[in-house]
């Protein structure tokens, strides 16, 4: 049921159909992208960020606090969200938790646009605003690691240890883009936030390939179509794009090879589809 595909050091498992379900972890950031679904493997996970409010991206996070709950997980997962459907959400748990008898805790967080979340010391959200019909974030993940500041580089050890012994900053942050998460949007998210072009994996939605679907209806829905991809081919300075959230108008075993018949290669190579093995989306 699950996919599962590797983009550099991060592992990303799975389901992600247009439309109709979406929910992505990366084990080794400690993260879920979006509760469409709810595959069991994720209920270990403490870290849930949520898009945006529509149901294939939202819909089964009770299904998933209660397979926390059985996985004996003790505290509520942090739910980060657009601060905007904080409320909102909070008053479906509440409906559900009086529903099953059973508590649906979440400890929320609303993010809007620009703020930062640290996660630990060195791990960084960063919300950016995506273009969609509802309230909606794209999250981009950081690595916030300490660097000898420029001028003490090439200095001997002892002089450098002398130094940060007399109490001289030595030490200066490096913002190191390691992912980035931007689904259900105009494709002009690139355009308001470029950095998502140079995080070293770039988790964007692609929900139309061809004239299946046209541009204008693409952008109608407020979702990217890959002409948009194509057009900008030049500008993706990341290591790997794991392009999902595609639309069931075509089949799994279809979308590599329109990529491979449209897209550059230069880029193609950079992408990985998020897509099922065999000709059927599951479920
Ligand atoms: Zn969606
Ligand atoms: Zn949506």
């Amino acid at each position: 049921m699950l996919t599962t595909v590797t983009a550099g050091p991060y592992t990303i498992r799975g389901v992600s159909v247009g439309g109709v379900y979406t929910s992505l972890a990366v084990p080794e950031l400690g993260l879920v992208f979006d509760a469409g679904i709810s595959p069991r493997s994720a209920g270990g996970i403490d870290t849930i960020l949520l898009s945006h409010g529509h149901a294939d991206h939202v819909g089964a996070l009770p299904a998933l606090l209660g397979i926390r709950a059985l996985h004996g997980k003790p505290k509520p997962p942090r739910v980060v969200m657009p601060a905007e459907i904080v409320d909102d959400l909070q008053a479906a748990l509440a409906a559900l938790t009086k529903l099953q008898r059973f508590p649906l805790a979440i400890e929320a967080i609303g993010m809007n646009p620009g703020d930062e979340l640290a996660l630990r010391p060195d791990l960084i959200i960063r919300a950016v605003r995506t273009f969609h019909p509802v309230p909606s974030l794209g999250y981009v993940v950081v690595r916030r690691v300490a660097k000898l500041r420029a001028e003490f580089r090439g200095l001997p050890g002892p002089e450098i240890a002398a130094r940060r012994l007399a109490g001289e900053a030595m030490l200066e942050n490096e913002d190191r883009l390691e992912l980035a998460y931007a689904t259900d949007t105009l494709v002009s998210v690139l355009d308001h936030s470029p950095e998502l072009l140079k995080t070293r994996v770039l988790i964007i939605e692609c929900t139309f390939l061809d004239d299946r679907k046209s541009l204008e209806a693409a952008r109608a829905g407020c979702h990217i179509h890959l002409d948009e991809i194509i057009e900008r081919a030049e500008r993706f300075e990341n290591e790997h794009i794991v392009m999902m959230h595609v639309s069931q108008l075509y089949r799994p075993d279809e979308v590599a090879g329109i990529l491979d018949a449209r897209v550059p290669a230069a880029l193609r190579n950079k992408i990985i589809p998020f897509v099922p093995n065999g000709t059927s989306w599951p479920g």
